[in-house]
């Protein structure tokens, strides 16, 4: 029998934005391998064995599932979101790239998830509907130049930048870092988006301006989202949030 990896995206958070196909993937695995917190998203079923583990280890999680399916198993490995941004997915094809030569027989497959960037901009309106870009703000695994020359380029490329991983206690100055750079190149009025846990029980999501953003009021469940010159805010009555949209429209007809 020759052994399944499915890397099985979650979606962000709620159960009703979790795919039909995912949720078939799941239910058909004698398999579950991830991080503790997203394991603990998928209902326990009978028979089915569950292997979570802490989240600094993605490469080692990627090969212990690799051995399982070399065994016969059929492995779902799982990420919150979609497991191909900044997830599992890139992990286990790294660990076949570099490990047994046995693993390229096996059956992978992904299946997409709703990322953070998509389930936060579905929150405050359209602010993903120019030209964007997504930056993981971890310097785990990546130098910060990189992470900083790559922020600065996109900010000259004036893409509306939706930011990942954008502060943890172990990396607690990247985020105002960021925020520093992007005062040098977008106007004080620069529409920030805060979301955290997005479509989570504890959801919060503010909508503040360049100005009054401060990297204390983000954590690492949090998706930052800064606006090109083109994002606009839409004010409405007193007490409700204004949206927040990125016209496609540029005022010149092509
Ligand atoms: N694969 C995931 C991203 C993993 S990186 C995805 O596609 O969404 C982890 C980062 O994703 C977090 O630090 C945070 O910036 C963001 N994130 C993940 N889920 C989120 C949620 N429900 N709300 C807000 N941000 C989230």
């Amino acid at each position: 029998m020759t052994g399944l990896v499915t890397v099985v995206g979650l979606g962000p958070g709620d159960p009703r934005y979790l795919t039909p196909a995912a949720s078939e993937a799941l239910a058909s695995a004698t398999d579950l391998v991830g991080y503790g917190p997203y394991v603990d998203r998928v209902p326990e079923r009978p028979g089915q064995r569950r292997h979570a583990s802490d989240n600094r280890v993605e490469l080692d999680r990627a090969r212990f599932a690799l051995d399982l399916a070399a065994s016969g198993a059929r492995v779902a490995v799982v990420s919150g979101g979609d497991p191909g941004v900044f997830a599992m997915a890139a992990a286990v094809f790294e660990a076949i790239e570099n490990g047994d030569p046995a693993w390229r027989a096996l059956d992978i497959r992904v299946e997409p998830g709703i990322t953070a960037m998509l389930a936060a901009a579905s929150r405050v309106g359209a602010p993903l509907g120019g030209d964007f870009c997504a930056l993981s703000l971890s310097d785990n695994l990546k130098p910060w130049e990189v992470v900083e020359a790559r922020l600065r380029a996109a900010l000259t490329a004036d893409f509306v930048v939706a930011l990942y991983n954008p502060i943890s206690s172990a990396r607690p100055w990247q985020l105002g870092a960021a925020f520093r750079i992007v005062s040098e190149m977008r106007g004080p009025d620069t529409p920030i988006v805060l979301a955290r846990a997005v479509m989570r029980p504890d959801e919060r999501i503010r909508i503040l301006s360049l100005s009054e953003v401060e990297a204390s009021m983000a954590d690492m469940s949090t998706l930052v989202m800064i606006g090109a010159s083109t994002t606009r805010l839409i004010e409405r009555h007193e007490g409700a949030a204004p949206w927040v949209y990125t016209p496609r429209f540029y005022g010149v007809r092509p």
